[in-house]
């Protein structure tokens, strides 16, 4: 707590004050191109992985980055959602899992050798609802996986966990007419100190820097 305060009083002593007007535009209207979900995870800090600025991104955090389908219970990701692509009119939305993701851990199977793995849940009844919406993600897993295998396994459930919730988010009725009528693009990312990107016609993650390419040679 005392770092956040510490830091507070730098921020107010040494920031705010040269971003004054940037924060009173920003207070008046916002236009972020971009709605990233990602998970609640301390590690990932998206305005320092992409250094963006405040305004640049519209943030949503939930634990193991899941995305509920439409006609699930009404909540504030889907809230979030639908004010992003209705109101503000984002281009893109970013789903965003991450190595060592402790959410996609929990619903492996026991691995007596990692205490970590399978916690138990009863105890934990609204995290074994919430961590039900992975789920899906078992049958993106990429054929040849050994079940066996847990680090190999959470890795590649944490990949397959994107394209679910991916697949969950364009279930969601402003999501698909963007879709549709070509304003709005959704995208998968991965992060582990860098990022890789879902290439949906390869039906696999390549680095982001390769995707940025092949984007641009798509559009020249
Ligand atoms: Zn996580």
């Amino acid at each position: 707590m005392n770092r956040l305060l510490q830091g507070y009083a730098r921020f107010r002593r040494d920031v705010f004050p040269q971003r004054r007007s940037h924060f009173r535009l920003l207070a008046d209207s916002q236009q972020p191109e971009v709605l990233f979900i990602t998970c609640a995870d301390s590690r990932v800090v998206p305005d320092l992985i992409f250094q963006t600025e405040p305004g640049d991104m519209f943030l949503c955090r939930t634990a193991g980055n899941i995305v509920p389908p439409a006609g699930a219970l009404p909540g504030g990701v889907s809230a979030t959602i639908e004010y992003a692509v209705e109101v503000l009119h984002v281009r893109h939305v970013i789903v965003c899992g991450h190595s060592d993701c402790g959410a996609i851990r929990a619903v492996l199977p026991a691995d007596p050798r990692d205490p970590l793995a399978k916690r138990d849940l009863s105890r934990l009844p609204l995290t074994a609802k919430w961590l039900g919406y992975v789920e899906p993600a078992w049958k993106h897993l990429p054929p040849g996986i050994s079940q066996s295998d847990m680090p190999t396994l959470h890795v590649a459930l944490i990949r397959a966990n994107v394209i679910a919730q991916l697949e969950n988010l364009k279930t969601h009725p402003e999501v698909a007419r963007g879709l549709a009528h070509k304003q709005l693009e959704v995208h998968g990312w991965y992060y582990d100190g860098a990022v890789e990107a879902f290439d949906e016609r390869e039906m696999r993650f390549i680095p982001l820097e390769e995707w940025t390419r092949s984007q641009q040679e798509g559009a020249a």
